[in-house]
């Protein structure tokens, strides 16, 4: 894979699959600017690249304020004078029944996994446009193709997140940026280190392949749709999931 002298910045890239993405392209050669909501996490990662022997800068931004990101998205454009690469990866849950689900755990969720896309897309899309390259890729979740009980809100903002893929790599189809979906199934980070050991159990029979996936596995399909060599491949959903959507 060749990835040109080029600039990702990946968000949620403090832990988890995030941190596994931006370690991927970074041992790829991309410079990586590490975006996460605290400073420690997303400083410890690019700390460790660097250390590696790769290029990365860290930046705590709350994805889910649409003021900060386009004050950082900015200040990065102006730094590194172009970004090539965006992962829409920064996610978070607030399980519940739908009876019981407050407003604050519907608007979080829909905030932070769904609207953050759109800010960052925005800020950093159009830029790569009048470059005439770019990849985007927007971590969305099987949930979000088949939908889960206990997470409407969840469930919602990751089927947002393909339509809102599929819209905008029309839009910017004719201009070399690609936007395509990664659709992770129970993969092992702190996310799913949350659940109960009954509903990991129930999780694992739900896959044909009758485990986890691991974060790499997420980052090597992410590496591929960022690499000069997926030119024609836009609009599309990658489950990445032990066949749990099939
Ligand atoms: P994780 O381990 O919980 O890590 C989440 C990352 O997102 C952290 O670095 C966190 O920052 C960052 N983040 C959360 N809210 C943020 C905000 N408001 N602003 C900036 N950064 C924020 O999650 P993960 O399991 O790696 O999941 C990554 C993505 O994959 C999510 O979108 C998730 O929905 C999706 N996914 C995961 C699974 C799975 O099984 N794990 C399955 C399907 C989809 P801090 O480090 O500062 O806390």
């Amino acid at each position: 894979m060749t990835y040109t002298n080029r600039t990702a910045l990946v968000t949620g890239a403090g832990r988890g699959i995030g941190k596994a993405i931006a370690e991927t392209l970074a041992a790829q050669g991309v410079t990586v600017i590490c975006v996460s909501k605290s400073a420690e996490s997303c400083g410890a990662v690019a700390s460790a690249i660097t250390a590696a022997g790769g290029k990365a800068i860290a930046r705590a931004v709350d994805v889910a304020d649409g003021a900060a990101v386009n004050a950082a998205a900015e200040a990065l454009l102006k730094e590194f004078g172009k970004i090539d690469i965006l992962v829409n990866n920064a996610g978070i849950t607030r399980d519940g029944l739908l009876a019981r689900m407050s407003d604050d755990d519907w608007n979080s969720v829909i905030q932070t996994n769904l609207t953050s896309c759109f800010y960052w897309t925005k800020a950093i899309g159009w830029p790569m446009c009048r470059a005439r390259f770019g990849r985007i890729v927007n971590i969305s979740s099987v949930t979000g193709i088949m939908g889960n009980a206990g997470q409407a809100n969840y469930a919602a903002a990751k089927a947002g997140m393909i339509g809102f893929t599929k819209a905008t790599a029309k839009e910017f189809a004719k201009r070399g940026v690609t936007v395509n979906v990664v659709a992770p199934g129970f993969i092992k980070t702190d996310m799913t280190a949350e659940l109960s050991e009954e509903v990991q159990k129930g999780a694992t029979a739900l896959i044909p392949m009758q485990r986890f996936g691991e974060p790499s596995d997420i980052a090597h399909a992410v590496a591929f749709l960022c690499a000069d060599e997926a030119a024609y491949v836009t609009g599309q959903v990658f489950a990445v999931d032990g066949g749990m959507a099939m």
